[in-house]
């Protein structure tokens, strides 16, 4: 009994983070408009997605038996054009937390002075667990349970947690299949082959990369030496750890769901991207391991936090050594630790900044797509390279002008473009 209390309440703490993610969102979209003029109706128009469906998607498992999955699909605001998001396949996936990650969106798209609003989609369910064949299914049901909602020009999904390349083909196999003709724009972050992008995969983590150089300046930090602590080691954090290696800085700690490696003379960084498995996970390897909250508060320059939210809070805000915090991850900080990093002089890149490379380039491929005419991986990075370090000079130049800590000023930037749009077309 007292095991199934304990399950519960982890779950319960959970659902109670998932939906202070969404609380929070709000608090700073409202502070945004606020600080904007603009009026509370549009914080009414913009506290939720307008859309908001949940499905339920049948699915025949390799053993005969038929197990049914749900999943939601999130739309912010198609004030500006098509919404834009990922789809996460994941046990503990909620309706608040997929709502959240689609404002998100919303501002990523509104930062990167993309023609989109933000959309965002989810499947409870555990990857790991599944074989290919099923996860086909699953990912052919879902475009089938929500095909009339989404389209090259409506909304556009991508991958996120636990789905990739592979997922994405199928489901625009699916969805091509359903109307009929070819629909590569439907969807981004496919192969190659199928009309995905050069530089699509290690987009996030270039994109992150980036404005650890433009903080670098302002900081005055050498990169060149500079000590790099990365919590997460998957697709961002394990990027983003072999391109600050090898840009010259030493990556002094790392992490995984298990735990995390720390050796101040730098972390032998190729050895361990050749040992991690495709759930980023290598700690495991090791003997002499140590915690993620203490690596959290080991001495470095700049910290990254690229796992999951809720990292650095109000209790450990203080113990923060690192004098940048670039945050790869979606909501790794609370807003009362925002407030005390800000106080103490860390300069903070937030979330909705500092991992919208991905949408960007994910962005270029549905250009791409609609065009017919394909790109070289040095015209992304250029263009990719040229977006980021406009919208982080347009961030920090509004957060000093306001007086306002870096995620307010990225709130104003990213909502102003959708909010001017929702007031043309006479929705305020
Ligand atoms: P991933 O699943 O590839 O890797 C996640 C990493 O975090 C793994 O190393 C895992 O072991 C680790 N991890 C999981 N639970 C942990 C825990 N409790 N403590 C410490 N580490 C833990 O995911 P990803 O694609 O690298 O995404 C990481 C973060 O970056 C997420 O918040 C995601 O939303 C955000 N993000 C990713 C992208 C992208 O393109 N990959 C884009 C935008 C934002």
């Amino acid at each position: 009994m007292a095991a199934v209390t304990s399950v519960t309440q982890t779950k319960n703490s959970l659902v109670d983070q998932k939906k202070s993610l969404l609380d929070s969102t709000q608090i700073v979209i409202k502070e945004a408009l606020t600080k904007l003029g603009y009026s509370n109706e549009m914080y009414e128009l913009m506290k939720e997605p307008q859309r908001m469906l949940t499905v339920r998607i049948p699915v025949r498992m390799d053993d005969g038996s038929v197990k049914v999955f749900t999943g939601f699909r999130a739309q912010h605001s198609d004030a500006v054009g098509p919404t834009k998001g990922g789809v996460r396949f994941h046990p503990e996936v909620t309706e608040e937390e997929v709502k959240a990650l689609a404002i998100w969106m919303s501002l990523k798209c509104g930062i990167s002075d993309l023609p989109y609003g933000g959309g965002k989609g989810g499947i409870i369910c555990d990857p790991r667990e599944m074989s290919m064949l099923e996860l086909e299914r699953l990912s052919r049901g879902y475009v089938r349970a929500i095909s009339q909602l989404v389209g090259p020009t409506k909304d556009i999904p991508a991958p996120d947690v636990f789905t990739n390349s592979q997922i994405m083909a199928w489901m625009m196999d699916e969805y091509s299949r359903i109307r009929e003709f070819d629909s590569p724009g439907f969807i981004t972050g496919k192969p190659l082959v199928l009309g995905g992008s050069h530089g699509r995969e290690t987009a996030t983590a270039r994109g992150v990369v980036i404005c650890i150089e433009e903080a670098a300046k302002q900081v005055g930090i050498d990169l060149k030496g500079a000590k790099v602590i990365v919590q997460g080691f998957g697709n961002a954090g394990s990027y983003l750890a072999k391109f600050m290696h090898d840009a010259g800085a030493k990556v002094v700690g790392i992490s995984d769901a298990y735990g995390a490696l720390y050796n101040e003379e730098g972390l032998d960084i190729e050895y361990l991207l050749d040992r991690r498995d495709s759930f980023g996970t290598v700690t495991n390897l090791f003997k002499n391991t140590i915690t993620n909250q203490e690596l959290l508060e080991l001495p470095c320059d700049i910290l990254v936090p690229a796992a999951i939210s809720n990292q650095i809070t109000a209790d450990n805000a203080n113990e923060i050594k690192a004098k940048v915090v670039v945050e790869a991850a979606n909501g790794p900080t609370t807003l009362e630790a925002t407030e005390i990093l800000t106080e103490r002089g860390i300069l903070l890149v937030p979330d909705v900044l500092a991992s919208s490379g991905g949408v960007t380039v994910s962005y270029f491929e549905w250009v791409q797509n609609n065009l017919g005419y394909y790109w070289s991986e040095e015209e992304v990075s250029e263009k990719l390279r040229n977006g980021m370090v406009k919208s982080f000079n347009d961030i920090y130049s509004t957060s000093r002008f306001h007086k306002v800590n870096m995620r307010l000023a990225a709130y104003m930037v990213g909502v102003r473009k959708m909010a001017e749009a929702s007031r043309f077309r006479g929705w305020v």
